[in-house]
């Protein structure tokens, strides 16, 4: 299948490891320019390094840009950046680290505060920055990665599962606003990704209740009907079949990446 998506600019926020390498890798082999940002210069240069490997032969180009996703200005940079260098943006993917973990009565306003900076409002503010762009062309496709607590809460997860839930209420708004000028609008919820945050969580989780990682893996794994973990390559592929010509009726949805985790109908 043609996804039509040689020679189009996409911009991944947080992809010096994790989903947002992954994706951005799919991209490039797509033929897609990406700029990836993070906020550490040694790691995000590393990972363009590795991404450009990944599609050696191919002619793409791989941007790195230091950017901390708390911070107004330094989304305006990565945007600005990307625009200097390509003179468009057709994808956007928002990302970002995790919030902070933890139930009702550990977490103070702190921990609250970041986690609404971190993972909501960097979304609204780089949508705001990508979006008059996207209208000049008349094309756009905006991806956001939440989670599966946007469809089914976690106890520890309960920033997580209060932030998030406000990201699909802003998709459903702009994609209602802004199909008409060509821009769609969608949100994957990945469930257990094998990554550096899921091993993480996994730890933490494992050493409250007292056992190995590898034993507490292997009994979360059997909540997923697939019984695995997926990998970061299996939610790359559905945005990057979101952000393709292939999707072009595909607007206002969340797409559950979870192996059959979430057992709600939704
Ligand atoms: P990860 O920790 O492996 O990677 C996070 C990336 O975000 C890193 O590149 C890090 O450098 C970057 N980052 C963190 N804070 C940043 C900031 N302020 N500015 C710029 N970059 C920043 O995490 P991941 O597993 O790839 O997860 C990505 C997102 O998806 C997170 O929000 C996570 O909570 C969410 N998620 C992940 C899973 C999973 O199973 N992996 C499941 C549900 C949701």
């Amino acid at each position: 299948m043609d996804l039509g998506l040689r020679g189009r600019t996409a911009i991944i926020c947080a992809a010096s490891q994790g989903l947002g390498k992954a994706t951005a890798e799919e991209f490039a082999r797509e033929g897609v320019q990406v700029v990836i940002c993070s906020r550490d210069r040694k790691r995000i240069l590393a990972s363009a390094r590795r991404i450009r490997a990944s599609v050696r032969g191919k002619s793409v180009s791989v941007v790195p840009v230091v950017a901390d996703l708390t911070k107004a200005r330094d989304i305006k940079k990565l945007v600005t950046t990307a625009v200097r260098k390509f003179g468009r943006i057709d994808i956007l993917v928002t990302n970002a680290g995790g919030p902070p973990v933890g139930t009702f009565p550990e977490l103070k306003d702190s921990a609250w505060e970041a986690g609404i900076t971190l993972n909501l409002m960097s979304t609204i503010r780089c949508i705001r920055e990508v979006l008059p762009y996207m209208q000049d062309w008349k094309w756009g496709r905006i991806i956001n990665i939440t989670s599966l607590t946007v469809k089914q809460p976690v106890d520890d997860l309960i920033i997580s599962s209060t932030v998030r839930p406000g990201i699909l209420g802003l998709t459903k708004v702009l994609a209602n606003q802004y199909a008409k000028d060509g821009i769609t609008f969608n949100n994957v919820a990945p469930g257990y990704i094998m990554t550096a945050r899921q091993e993480e969580l996994s730890k933490a989780r494992a050493k409250k209740r007292g056992m190995s990682v590898e034993r507490f893996v292997l009994e979360q794994s059997r909540d997923v009907p697939v019984r695995r973990y997926g990998s970061p390559s299996e939610l790359a592929s559905v945005i990057v079949f979101l952000a393709s010509e292939k999707a072009s009726y595909v607007n206002g949805t969340t797409i559950s990446v979870d192996g059959g985790l979430v057992k709600g109908l939704f």
